[in-house]
Parts: structure tokens; sequence; C-alpha cells
């Protein structure tokens, strides 16, 4: 982790112009305050994990860090990330917490040492501990109201101390990490939707925007895909609505599985209808995608457990690039254009805007 910037160090020096500090406590002073910033700065759980990683590692020198969220039932921690020789990595872990030490220091809420017990390369506190030549530094992460959301752990050399202040440094951290845990977590529920798990249309909505912002300042292309289930109502209407919801999640994880991670953001644009955004798309390929999900989609099985369905959909294709960078609505307009001229045209297809006058057919 890098200093604070002059700038920020002399206007905060301002603030503080009065106090009688010495000069290496100011300097700590910063490097918290620089600390607590950045653990704050972030809504993306696994940045803000990668972050707290190595803010960790830099104020208490540790050779293997931790990082773990108490589950929803509080029963288990999982591992959020761990920081081993300068690298962060995400191993599949969970500990229980009922009648544990680490269950202990979470519920004692205070930062302490413990003897050490490597699983991997995961440090944990333990009754006694191996190696012997190193101990367990635990920061319980104490959330919002006041009860433990995880807990973070260092493995120091043996006999290592914390002065008074290393020690409020570390507490003053751990309860910055603690809260921006849970607003990540706060801030995914609002940006994804509860039945399928895909994006909101109002993350849509915003992500597209700041893609168009992107394309008048410079050049590129942009594409985006409109779905829309065909006679879905027949499928709650013959089946029930409960039936409708599962065919609904499934094939939202139909179009999670063959896309892109990363490059491609699905999104439930409204009940049956599906809307995915494809920055630096070329036409070409959103439409290869389309087709192939329409495709897939047309040969899957869906299902409730009792019987199997079949369900076809249909989708619109739209573009646009830095040449006119058009707005969100009118990008919208297009390829609901296109969803609508392939319904009309017998659904089970994909229609790009371009070709609305010769509708295209696959
Ligand atoms: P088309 O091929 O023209 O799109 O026909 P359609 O039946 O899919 O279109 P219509 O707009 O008539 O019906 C959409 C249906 O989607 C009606 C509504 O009850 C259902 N729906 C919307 N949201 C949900 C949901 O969250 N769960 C369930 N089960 N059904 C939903
Ligand atoms: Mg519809
Ligand atoms: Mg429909």
């Amino acid at each position: 982790m890098e200093k604070q910037t002059q700038t920020e160090a002399e206007s905060t020096s301002g603030v503080f112009a009065d106090c009688q500090l010495g000069a290496g406590f100011d300097e700590e002073f910063f490097l918290l305050n620089f600390g607590t910033r950045l653990l704050t700065a972030f809504t993306d759980r696994e940045i803000l994990i990668d972050i707290a990683l190595e803010t960790l590692a830099d104020f208490s020198q540790g050779k293997r860090i931790a990082i773990m969220s108490l589950d929803e039932q509080n029963k288990t921690l999982e591992i959020d990330g761990v920081f081993f020789q300068r690298q962060s990595s995400r191993p599949q872990m969970s500990f229980p917490v009922e009648k544990t030490v680490a269950g202990k220091w979470m519920s004692q809420k205070t930062v302490g040492v413990a003897p050490l017990i490597l699983e991997g390369e995961v440090p944990l506190p333990a009754e006694s501990g191996r190696p012997e030549d190193s101990q367990c530094l635990c920061l319980p992460l104490i959330g919002s109201s006041f009860r433990p959301v995880g807990l973070a752990t260092i493995e120091i050399p043996a006999g290592r101390c914390f002065d008074f202040f290393e020690a409020q440094q570390l507490r003053v951290l751990s309860t910055a990490l603690a809260v921006s845990l849970e607003n990540t977590k706060l801030f995914s529920r609002v940006i994804h939707d509860s039945l399928t798990n895909l994006y909101t249309r109002r993350f849509y909505e915003i992500r597209v925007e700041e893609e168009i912002a992107k394309l008048r300042r410079n050049s590129g292309r942009l594409s985006i895909i409109l779905f829309d289930l065909d006679q879905f109502k027949n499928i709650n209407d013959s089946f029930g609505h409960l039936t409708g919801d599962e065919v609904l999640r499934q094939f939202a994880a139909l179009m999670l599985d063959h896309v892109r991670k990363g490059s491609t953001l699905i999104s439930r644009y409204g009940g049956e209808e599906f809307i995915l955004l494809m920055p630096d798309a070329r036409v070409e390929e959103a439409l290869r995608l389309a087709e192939r999900i329409v495709s897939l989609c047309a040969s899957h099985e869906f299902g409730d457990g009792r019987r199997k369905i079949q369900m076809t959909v249909s989708g619109g294709v739209a573009f646009t690039d830095h040449t006119e960078a058009v707005s969100q609505t009118e990008l919208f307009e297009r390829a609901d254009q296109a969803l609508y001229e392939a319904k009309h045209s017998g659904r089970n297809r994909v229609v790009v805007w371009k070709n609305i006058s010769a509708p295209y057919r696959m």
C-alpha cells in the first residue's frame, strides 16, 4: 500500500495544525486514515477483500492473513480470502464456529493473540499451536450493530508484541472492514434480482449509461440483446406460478453458463424479459451469442422435478458506436423493435435491428 499523496497529507495536516504530536505519530495517523479510506471505498466484495488483505499485511507485517465471514446461520466461518507470499487466493473452505477457539474470539469481540494452527495457508487460533515459532493475531470483525460478522486472522512471529497504538490501529481497520463487508453484501442484494440472481434493471441502466458515456469520450462500440420468453403465460397457466418461477430461474442459469463472465452483463429487465449488455462487442458477436442462447433454450429440458417443460425464447439485437453513441432509450427502442419483429415473424428466433425491414431468420 502506498502512502498518502502529498496533497492529501498537506490538507489533513492543515486541519490538525495545532496538534502537538510527534512526527512519527502524525505519519501513523495519516497511514491509518489512508487505510480506513481504502477499506470503505469499494462496493465490490472481491476488490474489497484483496485491498483489505494487503492493508492488513502492511499494518501487521504478518506472514499469512485470512479474512472469513460468518454465514447467515452464524454456524460457520467461510473464507473470503487468504494472503501469503504477497499473493491472494480464495480457497473454498469453511470452519465451524460453535465451541471452537475462533468462535470464542469472535464472541469476545477483542483483538488479541492466540496459539496458531495452520489449515492449508489459513491461520487459525487454537488451544495449543503449531508451528510453535508463530502465533495467531485475531481481529474479530464487528459490524454496525455490534454483532460479529467475521474474523480476520494473521500469522505473526511468536513473541511479537503490539503496542497500544498499533493495537488501536488494527481495531480501527477491522471495524472499517467489518462495516464495509456488510455494505458490500447489502449492495449486492440491491443490484441482484432475488428470483434469478441476475442483475436488476436499475443496475443495467446505470451500467449502459456509463458505457454510452465512454463511447462519447473514446472510440468503441456496444451491443445489447433483449430476450423475451415465448408464450410464457401458458407455462404459468398450465403449471402454476411456482413452476413458472422455477423455469425463469433455470433460464437465467442457462444464460449464465454460456456467457463469458466479466464481459457480458445479464440482467432481468422485467417479468420474463432479460437484457444483455455487451460492451465493446460487435453486432456479429452479439448475434452469435443471441442465436446460441435461442437454440440452447429450444433444446433444453426445463422442469420442476415433476414434469419436463419445453420453452423457446425470442431476441432482438441492437448496437451503437462512437460515431453516433445514441441514448440508452434509443438503443433499447432498437432492440425492442427487433424483438417485436422476431415475435411477429414466428418466435424462437433472433432479429438484428439493422435488418428489421428484411427480417433475419435463423
Ligand atoms: P409472448 O411470446 O408474446 O411474449 O407471450 P407471453 O405469454 O410470454 O407474454 P405475456 O406478456 O402475455 O405474458 C408474460 C407472462 O409472464 C405473464 C406473467 O404472469 C408472467 N410473469 C412475469 N413475471 C413473472 C414472474 O416473476 N414469475 C412468474 N411465474 N411469471 C411471471
Ligand atoms: Mg414480455
Ligand atoms: Mg413473453
